[in-house]
């Protein structure tokens, strides 16, 4: 049942912070006819960051995992959701209005806005964790955004180059050659296994001094990759540390940063300087500050997690009214899920479908009371104002109630590990477990399949192709 006509002006506002995972997946399911939509993010398109690793040594092109958010802002002529490139600085949850400021670097007269909201949904995902450990920020390079991969490839060239200038003493060039990775997750482990490949496959080739690159991947824990089976976990650190460039340093945390050297200290506490030309940090993830700040702001009394905003079953952001969180901005204590891509996409795309649900519900109620008002008042029907009977936030908690809570469906974890190979782990009654050549398609294929646009598709397959065939390309720039 659609809105009638008279009563689309008066739909309900929903707007969704963020075009990642999480936010996109909500919007290609939500009906935008029943509700106005407004989308507000600093990034005017989404990011595959599954493939994002390879991104750092052009394994693929970045603009092949980018898609345009307005394409998905405009269904037909009469849905259509409005897209802001705007930063969203702060909440009131009791106005209800969320402040956005234009952080790009063109700014107009106008820079700054706020906006009214019957339900706003916090999509806003999570920022790189330091732990505040000093220097970090400011010497070290992360795995989130797009601009990230091209720093990381910039850099390994760069350090390439100045170790190979006339009369560079044998010290520094060790220490430009010595590549450090902090943080044996997923991240970490995939990008070791990136740059290993770039490694062996590309730059010994072109540069004489690529065979004095060291690689060391530095965890914290007794071993990297703590999500998987000890089966994977062994087989991993096998593989990664079969090359004589790479190695694996456990147990060993780092503790500061300096622009030239990073302090470690192992699990006997001892504490040494290793000098390095690359960081790359990959420590996990934080709450953005906007989260915190919501955080905050609702109060210690309904939000006191340090991982991200508290939600209920169906994701309202508990101690609130009006506002959602999905994806790795929130966590639900009842059933906490890891922060990922596959969990995200799955919130988004059941909460766009619980707002369709409700937005139907509320109008079968409002068409039957339409029907009802019409036949009782005769002569004032078409002087008297649509009611905005769904914007009343205690009907649609009161109606959310009949519908079904979120069900995470896990497909599995892949991660890939160099060298055409990958693991996988799926678990059901019991753990089963994948590795090698066959596990590297299957990485890739459900990879591919997941990529959301047959654009991209083509564009990732050409990558691939062209990266195999002609190598990656070492150029700065
Ligand atoms: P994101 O996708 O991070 O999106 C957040 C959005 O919010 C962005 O558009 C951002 O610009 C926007 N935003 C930020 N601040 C604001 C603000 N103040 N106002 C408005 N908008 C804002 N998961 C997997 O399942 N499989 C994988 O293989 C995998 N690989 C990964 C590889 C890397 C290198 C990384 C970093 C992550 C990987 N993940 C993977 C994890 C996955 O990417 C995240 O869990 C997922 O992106 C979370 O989705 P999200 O929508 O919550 O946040
Ligand atoms: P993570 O939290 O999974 O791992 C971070 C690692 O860094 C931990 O093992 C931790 O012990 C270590 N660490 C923390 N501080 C340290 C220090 N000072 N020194 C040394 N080691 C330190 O983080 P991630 O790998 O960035 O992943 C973030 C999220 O994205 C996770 O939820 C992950 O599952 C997801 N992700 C998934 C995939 C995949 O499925 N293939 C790939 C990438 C990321």
């Amino acid at each position: 049942s659609k809105l009638p006509e008279a009563e689309r002006k008066h739909r309900p506002k929903v707007v969704i912070l963020g075009t990642g995972w999480a936010s996109l997946c909500m919007l290609r399911k939500l009906h935008t006819d029943e509700f106005d939509v407004y989308i507000i993010s600093p990034r005017n398109y989404f990011l595959f960051t599954p493939l994002l690793v390879g991104g750092t040594t052009g394994t693929v092109e970045v603009r092949s995992i980018m898609e345009p958010i307005r394409k998905y802002c405009k269904r037909s002529d009469s849905e259509e959701a409005t897209f802001i490139e705007a930063e969203c600085v702060s909440v009131d949850p009791k106005k209800k209005t969320v402040r956005c400021v234009d952080n790009s670097t063109v700014k107009g007269e106008v820079s700054e806005f706020d906006l009214q909201y019957d339900h706003l949904i916090v999509g806003v995902g999570a920022d790189n964790q330091t732990f505040g450990i000093p220097g970090v920020k400011e010497n070290a390079c992360f795995l989130k955004e797009i601009n990230d991969t091209r720093v990381i490839r910039d850099k390994i060239i760069d350090c390439l180059e100045t170790a190979s200038y006339p009369g560079q003493p044998e010290k520094e060039i060790d220490r430009l050659l010595n590549f450090i990775v902090v943080g044996g997750g997923p991240s970490g482990v995939e990008f070791t296994a990136e740059l290993n490949d770039f490694l062996q496959s590309d730059l010994l080739r072109t540069y004489p001094l690529a065979k004095r690159i060291k690689v060391t991947l530095v965890e914290a824990l007794p071993h990297i990759l703590t999500i998987f089976d000890k089966k994977i976990i062994d087989h991993v650190e096998k593989r990664l540390t079969s090359s004589d460039n790479t190695r694996i340093w456990t147990k060993t945390a780092v503790v500061g940063v300096k622009e030239k050297e990073i302090t470690v200290r192992n699990d006997k506490k001892e504490e040494s300087q290793v000098p390095y030309g690359l960081l790359v940090w990959a420590t996990g993830n934080t709450p953005r500050a906007l989260t915190t700040q919501l955080i905050k702001d609702i109060g210690p009394s309904h939000q006191n997690n340090r991982r991200g905003l508290i939600v209920d079953e169906y994701f309202r952001v508990v101690g609130t009214d009006g506002i959602w969180a999905i994806g790795d901005a929130c966590i639900n204590l009842q059933k906490p899920l890891a922060q990922t891509a596959q969990v995200a996409s799955q919130q988004g795309r059941y909460l766009g479908r619980l707002f369709n649900h409700m937005a139907e519900d509320m109008n079968k109620q409002k068409i039957e009371n339409a029907k009802s008002l019409s036949s009782a008042i005769v002569t004032t029907v078409s002087t008297t104002a649509a009611t905005p009977l769904f914007k009343e936030n205690q009907d649609f908690n009161d109606k959310l109630k009949n519908q079904p809570i979120f069900k995470y469906r896990h497909m599995g974890t892949l991660a890939y590990i160099g060298d055409h190979q990958a693991v996988a782990e799926f678990k059901g009654d019991s753990t089963t477990t994948f590795e090698g050549y066959f596990t590297y398609y299957l990485w890739r294929s459900v990879y591919f399949t997941k990529l959301l646009s047959m654009r991209n598709r083509v564009l990732v397959s050409f990558d691939w192709l062209k990266s195999t065939v002609f190598g990656r390309d070492v150029s700065r720039g």
